[in-house]
């Protein structure tokens, strides 16, 4: 099939089969360029286990893959910070998403193990098996009711699991500098991913001062206010406005390619990155 003109040459936000999306890493970089898009960033959540992958299909097909991730933090409430250009390898980086893969399913075992404290025993294993790799305090309810601990939702969390109850273990999240802290210390640079979906303006001074690069301007999800509100803040606090289409799955009408920066961004967001960590000269 013939190649088309992409909108944004470039785009920076793209989810593979390895976290949310629905391509795999291959099929999602044939997609890149059969659209036309010269360069891409592979963001999936929490992982950068596409990347071999991509890097490969990329040096095939003609397309430009940047390394990337998107990881999910806090700031009083659930913020993403895009990390681009870094390396994979970087055994703080790869701590970091080893703790937000496991994070879940280790605080199963700790919720089990207070209950068993408790006098309620549970086998957290099925529990955490049944759960498909996102197992939460909901499915800790249900082997509760069905092990006759409970009667219902309500008594489980109203005496048991609620946030302030004697079950409960508070989840281990990654506060947003130390997001921004691990995306550095990989050699990479920090953006706030698309800040318009639940308006994080309030938070981008704490961001800036924790060291943020970037925020994410053109996105699917950002209208005219959310544009003009977020470049404004960007340019009083001089970070870099990038943009990327947060493609996951072939079906929706947002395509790669449909957001994304121009080669003069993606050369500001490379000269961003921090000097005193990385592969000498290269870009990864
Ligand atoms: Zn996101
Ligand atoms: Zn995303």
């Amino acid at each position: 099939m013939a190649r088309q003109t992409a909108r944004h040459p470039i785009d920076l936000h793209m989810h593979s089969s390895m976290s949310d999306g629905t391509l795999s890493p291959r099929r999602l970089v044939a997609e890149a360029a059969r659209r036309g898009v010269r360069a891409i960033a592979l963001t999936d959540h929490d992982t950068t286990a596409g990347l071999a992958e991509a890097r490969a299909a990329g040096a095939r097909l003609g397309v430009r893959v940047l390394a990337g991730i998107e990881l999910s933090a806090w700031i009083g409430r659930e913020v993403h910070i895009l990390g681009y250009f870094v390396d994979p390898n970087h055994p703080g980086l790869m701590a970091v998403t080893e703790r937000q893969r496991t994070g879940r399913e280790r605080r199963a075992r700790a919720i089990c193990a207070k209950l068993g404290e408790l006098g309620m025993p549970l086998d957290p294993e099925p529990i955490i098996a049944g759960a498909e790799g996102n197992v939460g305090r909901p499915h800790i309810a249900a082997a509760m009711i069905a092990a006759g601990y409970a009667r219902n939702n309500q008594e489980v969390f109203d005496t048991w699991l609620g946030n302030q109850g004697p079950a409960n273990v508070p989840i281990e999240r990654l506060s947003a500098a130390e997001a921004i802290d691990v995306i550095h210390a990989a050699g990479g640079v920090a953006v706030l991913a698309h800040p318009g979906v639940d308006d994080f303006s309030a938070e981008v001074p704490t961001l800036v001062e924790a060291g943020l690069d970037g925020i994410e301007i053109l996105h699917p999800a950002h209208g005219g206010d959310a544009i003009d509100r977020f470049r404004a803040l960007a340019r009083q606090h001089d970070l870099i406005q990038t943009g990327g289409s947060d493609f996951h799955r072939p079906e929706s009408p947002v395509k790669i390619g449909h957001f994304g920066v121009d080669d003069g961004t993606l050369a500001a967001m490379l000269a961003r990155r921090p000097r005193d960590a990385g592969a000498p000269g290269g870009v990864r």
